[in-house]
């Protein structure tokens, strides 16, 4: 008779599933750090439906997403899925995995008990509209993230898949190797392979960011098996053996270049010259490391907005910056000049379809890439793994965590098909940019706008509002306004025309107007040329709320308050932070 429960490596008979299972589990009550969110606990094995697989997991891999889980935030995953209907008030994680397929739903055909598999993480429901209209599954509504966006992932004995999540497991890796690189491959594959005219393809070269890392380390080999040629970008130059044995042609050390982050001002001449000397700097670096002048027709994006503009940039006539994610902030800006004149395309991806999955596996299964595995941890060890992605302090490349395997080095049955480098990254190495947010985290769109609260006390600018303007009209020059403001003690001047705004030099405007230029120059300028163009106003009825998202969002500091129309006041975001401190 079967055992209802079988201790952790103890392997159930080929095909016996049992009634209850070990497993990580989170629960809404304990959120917070890894190591407290995750406990281990004893569940029943959930059922199937027709299109489902049970598979018993060896090996799974680490992902920040299920740091994120253990917190709550952004999304309380437990909640969302209790809404939409699920039971279970706990989530099990886990979004990628290597193990043995034990039961099979009914309409499951292209894998059977007792198949080595391992998993991809994109599921969607195969009545979807979209999806039986041929539609790809990545689109569909219905698209969620095993493991993260659905429960019962690999942090388990046994984990519940949809059949085509099910891929063979190349048989020269072992289990923890197998359960490392899918996530990241075929997020990888789909973004050089999955967009039409700028597909990477033979004789390419392509840029990618973060070489050394997971999504890094597969783009180099997806690029140099397609006949192309990966340049990579790292943090230092003890990472260059590294990404150079995966086959990249040259590596760029990202700390000698100290241009990052948002673009200046285009009509700061000073800033903007000195970020082209910055970025053009790093396009001969391109140059040297590849052996000739050519730019890259695909930029492997993901640090985002420190790394778009000179992705932009640097990126071929014609060619793609792809990105799957913004680890170093969301804000990235565009010099659209670029954008357009050029002809580029700045194209968004996410993990990948079923098909992509499959070839990016087919690479994996011909020895072509190489798992990255940087390390594996104990079933025990999961929280720590976790806690490691928390404190920032995990290596690069891959991570897996044995589950059913009793030790490390099992489940390699073959040789490799192809001899691999399998290199090693430098000891010691850790990350210094902690993810942000969750690869797949729910945005509002618009059935969801009205669900929206916004909390708002009310206050209206013409509660705090300075009444009386200080003005210059459009033709008085920069001299004659710089006087005005040092006069009156003032931080803008309001520019008026037949009564009405018409716009504000602000100190700004007056400092960006020098730069580049001599004082003479500068001084003889007019106000309409620096000034920012009237829609720097708001009605004094306005919410204070309001005005702030139009500052921010404008990146000014004041704004021109209208009365009927008409010039009353100014409202600056000295006055917001007084009523903050209560004065
Ligand atoms: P990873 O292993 O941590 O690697 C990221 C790499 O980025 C690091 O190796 C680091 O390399 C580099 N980096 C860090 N800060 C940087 C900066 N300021 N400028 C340039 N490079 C920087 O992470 P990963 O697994 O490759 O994932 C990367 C991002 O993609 C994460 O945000 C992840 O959540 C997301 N992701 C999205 C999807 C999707 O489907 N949308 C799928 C997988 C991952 P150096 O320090 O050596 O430069």
């Amino acid at each position: 008779m079967a055992k209802e429960l079988y201790n952790l490596g103890e392997m159930p008979p080929l095909g016996e599933v049992p009634e209850k299972m070990h497993a990580w589990l989170i629960r809404p009550e304990r959120f917070g750090k890894p190591t407290e969110a995750f406990q281990q606990e004893v569940v029943g094995v959930p059922a199937i439906a027709d299109d489902e697989v049970l598979v018993y997991v060896m090996a799974a891999g680490i992902n920040y997403n299920n740091v994120w889980a253990g917190l709550g935030i952004p999304v309380n995953v437990i909640a969302a899925r209790n809404k939409a209907g699920e039971k279970e008030d706990f989530h099990i994680g886990g979004s990628d995995a290597s193990g043995i397929v034990y039961k099979i739903g009914k309409d499951v055909t292209h894998v059977k008990v007792g198949d080595e598999v391992v998993v991809h993480c994109g599921t969607w429901d195969r009545n979807c509209a979209w999806v039986k209209g041929g539609g790809d599954p990545m689109y569909s509504p219905s698209f969620r993230i095993w493991g993260y966006e659905t429960n019962w992932g690999s942090f388990a004995q046994f984990t519940k898949v949809q059949g085509q999540q099910c891929m063979p497991k190349p048989k020269h890796m072992n289990w923890e190797e197998a359960a490392s690189y899918v996530l990241v491959g075929a997020t990888a594959w789909r973004m050089l392979h999955g967009w039409g005219a700028n597909a990477v393809k033979k004789g390419d070269v392509a840029l990618i960011w973060g070489g050394a890392g997971g999504l890094g380390s597969m783009a180099i080999q997806i690029v140099k098996a397609a006949g192309a040629t990966p340049i990579a970008m790292v943090s230092g130059e003890d990472k260059f053996d590294y990404c150079l044995k995966l086959g990249a042609k040259g590596c760029i050390n990202r700390n000698r270049f100290d241009h990052w982050g948002m673009l200046p001002h285009w009509k700061d001449n000073v800033g903007y010259a000195k970020w082209l000397k910055g970025v053009r700097g790093f396009g001969a670096a391109i140059w040297e490391a590849l052996g000739e002048k050519r730019s890259p027709n695909i930029v492997f994006e993901h640090p985002g907005e420190t790394t778009i503009p000179t992705s932009i940039f640097v990126c071929d006539t014609g060619g793609m910056v792809v990105v799957c994610a913004g680890t170093t902030g969301y804000n990235a800006t565009v010099d659209l000049r670029y954008l357009w004149m050029r002809q580029k395309r700045l194209q968004g991806s996410h993990f990948a379809n079923a098909e992509q999955s499959y070839q990016m596996n087919e690479l994996a299964l011909r020895g072509l890439l190489d798992p990255c595995l940087s390390r594996a941890f104990t079933y025990a060890e999961l929280p720590v793994a976790h806690q490691l992605m928390h404190d920032n302090k995990h290596p690069h490349g891959n991570m897996a965590v044995l589950v059913g395997a009793t030790a490390f080095g099992q489940g390699a049955s073959g040789k490799p098909p192809v001899a691999t480098a399998h290199p090693t990254l430098p000891k010691g190495d850790v990350h210094t940019t902690p993810a942000p947010y969750p690869l797949s985290a729910p945005l509002p769109g618009i059935a969801e706008a009205e669900a929206i609260q916004i909390s708002d006390d009310g206050t209206k600018v013409k509660d705090l509002m300075h009444r009386g303007i200080i003005a210059c009209a459009p033709g008085d020059t920069v001299g004659q306004v710089a006087k005005i403001m040092v006069d009156n003690e003032i931080h803008a001047v309001v520019v008026m025309e037949g009564g009405r705004a018409v716009g504000v030099v602000s100190q700004t405007d007056m400092v960006l107007a020098r730069q580049g230029r001599t004082s003479e120059e500068a001084r003889s300028m007019l106000a309409k040329d620096i000034m920012t163009p009237g829609c720097a106003t708001c009605d004094a009825q306005m919410l204070l709320s309001d005005a702030v998202s139009l500052m921010t969002g404008r990146r000014m500091h004041r704004l021109v308050v209208t009365e009927n129309e008409q010039p009353a006041g100014v409202i600056s975001m000295t006055d917001v932070v007084r009523k903050i401190i209560g004065e």
